[in-house]
């Protein structure tokens, strides 16, 4: 039967306006199978015979859209009509446009290049239906099916299969089996499209009625070429009690109970993206996926970025990914707690995501799960109704408050403001003006000494390592017992995996976020995952309770903690001195079939709980390639995690004579002094190398693989001079005097200092005298001299004795008695506090302190 077709009033005219100039004209494509079907069109389009300069010199107002591809956009009533000449488009020379478009002045022409038959019809009052390819035959039966032959379609604009598929979702049809065929020998080709037209088409199939018609994606093999990561959910079983089917069938039938809204529907998708790199299987066969939401959301970040999602997606998707498995306590403060981490504005939609999520699990314990989410809801709104206060600028007070109180402009403000946050979120009654204000004092003064007591920390790291641990010690050390290497027994002699207790208070360091200043731990014994925040207030130990860098506490160590009362952050870390740890092993056999890994002439057993790590991440045994170079750590004969550490490889300095006696720094962390053509031994990676001196200087950036030695001419780095920095020094020491060079300097104002090296010296009454060599080599910087807290001189001095050949005062903190400490009490530690500062400083020209060690990983560490 002939349908009729109730054209909008403005399409209708539109098209009589052309027919009076002698054109033809029809609406056309989505709009005609959209009405047909009684489905409301998303927009209009009309093919018309009329030339695009034709139909421009009929209507007043029009756009000039795709001249080249015939199309004119006319405005009416406020309202965009394409208006798209008859074409035949060229051969489509790599899948993606058409080589040349040819005009014509036939409709049947137009309309055979058209995708599907359903899209293939054109309509007017005039001629009514115009359906040359059995379009609405095909939309009686609910049928996808290519005009013309598929595989020759599909060869034109590869786009067409994923968009079989996304009209398939949209209008619940079946695609046409050799339409379907064709898809299948043809796949490969939307590897050819650009990542826009494939986020149009992903978006619409979402956003439809049957998102779960992503599944037609995968089987058709579409999936593999533009989201690889869904086939590897959809390989991933899960055994665990809430779960039944894949990763993949559980991400349809949350994707399937969220509403139709895009961060929605791409959280839903990726949820769990990150649960087949997290898989680990226990003793018992039950799968875990510790830490699968924080990199689920790093991996939905790239993928959305990959398929030019804009930023404001990408964020709050990972938002909602990276929070969609925590479980708050249902009362006020974990509440507020969770609120201001994951941002008020994106609560409701995490609430909907964690419906959704547990609509999709197995009937395990679900309402328990449904009343828990019930319970956080209702604290949430009750933080609304009260507007309790969740971010800084909802405080009673501001920066310039915490500034008028006496808090030196800078960094520490805001530090000073997260920390009130803190308070006012465990307690909003708290956030009145007065209050705060009182507040800020004694945070404040808190604060500052965090930071001397912190900068004297990583300033004396290097030194830790440099006088070497037991941990760096060849192979088959161990820190179990220092005295004497540690050969685990074979694994043959016992039986029980365990010993009941060993593994009691271990915790696997899993996941280190230093932007968030979160950890993830893997407790040991019954497996779960945590996350704790930790500050500059925690304290990062060594196997003998000393200080040592936070960057030593990487994925894969095995740790024992100490947390605050309410249990949500850290007080201590400590590197477990329970377990062993083999550095460094490049000799190493791994038996994957037997679970063994045998080093040297020990033999290693993989258990259920043996955690793998490459690259910060968590791997699988089979990630692990010969030449790698590992980091194991065990307990007994059984190891409990492996992480490649990396091999190593070299950089040959030449043309050294400019930059002789001064310092190269080596990405964040390695730094030597240039004494002549040189060869440096690095980690593999990518490093911006640094090189300063007599004014010249610059960086460049170096990459470095495995074994390989690279050559980095120094006189490329010259570059032009001279170069200077603009410096910053600031002090807290009234009557301080600082020279560079022996000359005197201003503290508050900006100076010009060359690159290179130089003397930096710092008098004060009643204080000594305070020398260091000063490197420049960044464009500006800004440098805080603080007094030290005498918690700062105790917790660095009692490190730094050991390694402290030049304690004369001039190091930042050196003996420990308490009259040393009462006189160290009073030095200046240095500080840098900028960001881009790069310039570094050395003691007595025998020890190196690093500034830009320090200023980095302060920003780093602070979340700048
Ligand atoms: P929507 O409801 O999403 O707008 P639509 O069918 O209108 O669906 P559009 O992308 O707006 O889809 O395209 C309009 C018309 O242009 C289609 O109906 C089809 O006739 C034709 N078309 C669009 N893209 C292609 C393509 N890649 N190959 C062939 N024809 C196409
Ligand atoms: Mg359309």
């Amino acid at each position: 039967m002939e349908p009729h077709i109730a054209l909008p009033d403005a399409v209708q005219n539109i098209i009589s306006e052309l027919n009076s100039h002698g054109h033809e004209a029809y609406a056309v494509g989505g709009c005609v199978r959209d009405c047909i079907l009684g489905r409301t069109p998303e927009d209009w389009d009309i093919t018309t015979s009329a030339l695009p300069d034709e139909v421009k010199a009929v209507f007043p107002v029009t756009i000039d859209t795709g001249l080249k591809h015939g199309t004119v956009t006319v405005r009416l009533n406020k309202q965009n009509y394409e208006v798209t000449t008859y074409r035949i488009d060229g051969v489509y020379e790599d899948g993606r446009h058409p080589k040349e478009v040819t005009f014509s002045r036939s409709l049947s022409e137009d309309l055979k290049r058209r995708d599907f038959t359903i899209n293939a019809m054109a309509y007017n009052e005039k001629d009514g239906l115009i359906d040359l390819f059995e379009g609405q035959e095909d939309l009686r039966r609910g049928i996808i099916r290519c005009v013309g032959d598929p595989d020759e379609r599909f060869s034109e604009d590869a786009l067409r299969m994923l968009r079989a598929v996304r009209f398939s979702a949209q209008l619940g049809f079946s695609i046409e089996e050799a339409t379907m065929e064709a898809i299948r020998r043809k796949v490969a080709g939307i590897s050819r499209i650009s990542a826009e037209r494939i986020r149009v088409e992903l978006t619409k199939l979402l956003l439809s009625d049957r998102p779960e018609t992503l599944d037609t994606a995968y089987r058709l093999g579409l999936t593999a070429v533009f989201l690889p990561e869904w086939d590897e959910m959809a390989a991933c079983n899960q055994a665990t009690p809430h779960h039944i089917g894949t990763v993949a069938e559980h991400t349809l039938f949350v994707m399937k109970n969220t509403e139709p809204d895009i961060i929605l529907r791409l959280s839903a998708l990726l949820h769990d993206v990150a649960k087949p790199l997290t898989k680990r299987t226990d003793a018992k066969g039950r799968d875990h996926f510790a830490g699968h939401p924080v990199l689920g959301a790093e991996m939905s970040k790239k993928i959305l970025r990959r398929l030019t999602f804009d930023n404001a997606t990408i964020d709050k998707v990972d938002v909602l990914v990276r929070y969609h498995d925590e479980r708050p306590e249902p009362a006020m403060r974990a509440v507020r707690r969770l609120s201001a981490r994951v941002g008020e504005a994106n609560m409701p939609a995490l609430f909907k995501l964690k419906r959704a999520d547990i609509a999709g699990q197995s009937d395990y314990e679900r309402d328990r799960k449904l009343e828990r989410i019930e319970a956080t809801e209702k604290c949430f709104d009750k933080i609304m109704a009260d507007k309790d206060c969740l971010s800084v600028k909802n405080l009673a007070i501001g920066g310039s408050d915490v500034i008028a109180c006496g808090i030196e402009a800078g960094p520490l403000v805001g530090k000073v403001l997260d920390s009130l946050l803190k308070e006012v979120i465990d307690d909003p009654t708290m956030n009145k003006r007065e209050v705060l204000l009182l507040r800020v004092k004694e945070v404040g003064a808190k604060a500052a000494r965090f930071m001397a007591v912190f900068a004297a920390v990583i300033l004396l790291s290097p030194l830790i390592s440099a006088c070497g641990e037991t941990e760096n010690a060849p192979i088959l050390s161990s820190n179990r017992t220092p005295s004497k290497p540690y050969t685990p027994p074979a694994p043959e002699e016992s039986e029980q995996t365990y010993d009941e207790n060993s593994l009691d208070g271990l915790f696997v360091v899993e996941i280190v976020d230093s932007a968030e200043e979160t950890m993830v731990l893997r407790n040991l014994v019954n497996l779960r995952q945590l996350r704790y925040r930790y500050d500059l207030t925690t304290s990062f130990l060594n196997t003998k309770g000393s200080t040592t860098s936070v960057t030593r506490f990487v994925p894969g160590r095995v740790v024992e903690i100490e947390t605050s009362e309410d249990g949500n952050r850290l007080k201590s870390v400590s590197l477990s001195d329970r377990v062993w740890v083999q550095d460094e092993v490049d000799d190493y056999v791994i038996d994957a079939e037997a679970d063994t890994i045998s080093v040297g002439s020990s033999v290693y057993r993989i258990t259920g709980i043996t955690e793998f790590f490459s690259n910060d991440i968590q791997a699988f045994i089979t990630d692990i390639g010969e030449n790698d170079t590992l980091l194991i750590t065990g307990l007994d004969k059984n190891v409990l995690t492996v992480s490649v550490t990396g091999g190593h490889g070299y950089i040959s300095l030449i043309n050294t004579a400019l930059f002789e006696d001064s310092l190269i720094c080596i990405g964040e962390k390695d730094y030597e002094l240039i004494t002549g053509d040189m060869l440096l031994e690095v980690p593999e990676g990518t490093y911006d190398v640094t090189v300063a001196n007599k004014g010249y200087g610059g960086t460049k950036q170096v990459t470095v693989g495995r074994n390989e030695t690279i050559t980095l001419d120094l006189n490329e780095l010259k570059g032009a001079g001279p170069k200077t920095c603009s410096l910053t020094f600031n002090s807290t020491v009234e009557d301080a005097s600082i020279y560079i060079d022996g000359e005197e300097v201003p503290t508050g104002t900006t100076l010009e200092v060359e690159y290179g090296r130089h003397t930096l010296t710092v008098t004060a009454n009643g204080y000594d005298t305070w020398k260091r060599t000063l490197f420049v080599n960044s464009e500006s910087a800004e440098i805080t001299l603080d007094p030290t807290s005498s918690s700062g001189s105790n917790s660095a001095g009692s490190d730094n004795s050991a390694t402290d050949s030049s304690s004369d005062g001039a190091t930042a903190a050196g003996g420990t008695s308490a009259d040393d400490v009462n006189k160290q009490a009073q030095e200046i530690i240095n500080n840098a506090t900028s960001g881009t500062t790069s310039s570094s400083s050395d003691t007595s020209d025998t020890e190196l302190d690093y500034l830009t060690t320090i200023s980095d990983m302060l920003t780093t560490l602070m979340g700048d």
